[in-house]
């Protein structure tokens, strides 16, 4: 890997995501090839004996349904189970956080959208303006209050992750959330009326007391816990001791890339950020100890 700009890792994969999915909003009767996602409490369920997610099992009588897009030209929907309804088939309750791995892409591209909606459709089902009730739009995911005609959309909430460089080291931090031992990215949501690299330089000097420059975009990915957008970046240190605020972060401090701690789970954008950035830094240490 070079030290340039990135233009294929940019769209490298993450999970909860695939840009080969179509996700047009199709809704319409469910033909025989229709394929659901089952959905229960927070829980996704899978088909163990297939490890799969999109089942053609038919949907009970009155689910809710939610269009998530087509494969092929089959309709893919969401139904959403009552807590005490019975799973279909041979189908159980799956964490949408421990399908990551378990799942192939495409599976878990559907899951996390099919959660991101189900979690929208639960949370809005009465207008914040006038209180009324609110249905599904016909004709694009939102809904639409019944008594003002107020419409709102599915709520994504954008965050920044960066990682500051400086030479072979790198600033990573842990927050008091994260199992024990665990460092990060420094990371955070990105308030109104800012921009992503405004966020990014707020989350560091507030968090760490660090100022960055030369921020770079490495890509994004859809965190569904419930609803996030995480924006990469990577940034070069431009001064600032670190010190961590004792909130969000109880411990930062550089890494050097051949001594890293403990990295989030494989999966994260934090985690490839931190692996391309060490991957960079041995190889181009490796270079130079060849040369000499
Ligand atoms: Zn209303």
């Amino acid at each position: 890997m070079s030290g340039g700009p990135q233009t294929t890792s940019s769209r490298s994969r993450t999970p909860f995501s695939l840009d080969a999915l179509d996700f047009g909003f199709r809704p319409g009767p469910p033909g025989p090839d229709s394929r659901y996602v089952y959905l229960q409490e927070d829980r996704v369920l899978l088909d163990r004996t297939a490890m799969r997610v999109l089942s053609a099992e038919p949907p009970p009588c009155g689910a809710p349904i939610l269009p998530l897009g087509c494969s092929g030209d089959a309709s893919v929907s969401a139904v959403l189970l009552a807590p005490g309804d019975a799973p279909p088939g041979t189908l159980e309750p799956v964490g949408l956080r421990d399908l990551s791995g378990m799942v192939g892409d495409e599976e878990l591209g559907w899951a996390s959208r099919a959660a991101q909606l189900a979690s929208f459709d639960r949370d809005h089902r009465f207008c914040g303006r006038c209180g009324r009730p609110a249905a599904p739009s016909p004709v694009e995911h939102a809904r639409i209050c019944t008594g003002c005609g107020a419409t709102v959309y599915p709520r994504l909430s954008p965050a920044v992750i960066v990682l500051v460089e400086r030479g072979t080291s790198c600033l990573l931090a842990r927050s008091p959330r994260f199992p024990s031992g665990v460092y990060s990215a420094i990371a955070g949501f990105v308030e109104p009326g800012e921009t992503a690299e405004h966020a990014a330089e707020r989350e560091l000097a507030e968090e760490c007391g660090v100022a960055a420059t030369d921020l770079r975009y490495a890509g994004s990915q859809p965190w569904p816990f419930p609803h996030s957008l995480m924006l990469g970046f990577s940034a070069t240190y431009a001064g600032g001791e670190v010190r961590a605020d004792g909130i969000e972060v109880e411990d930062a401090g550089w890494f050097e890339a051949d001594a890293l701690p403990t990295l989030p789970a494989a999966g994260s954008i934090a985690r490839r950020l931190i692996e391309e950035f060490a991957v960079r830094v041995n190889t181009r240490d490796s270079l130079l100890s060849g040369s000499a």
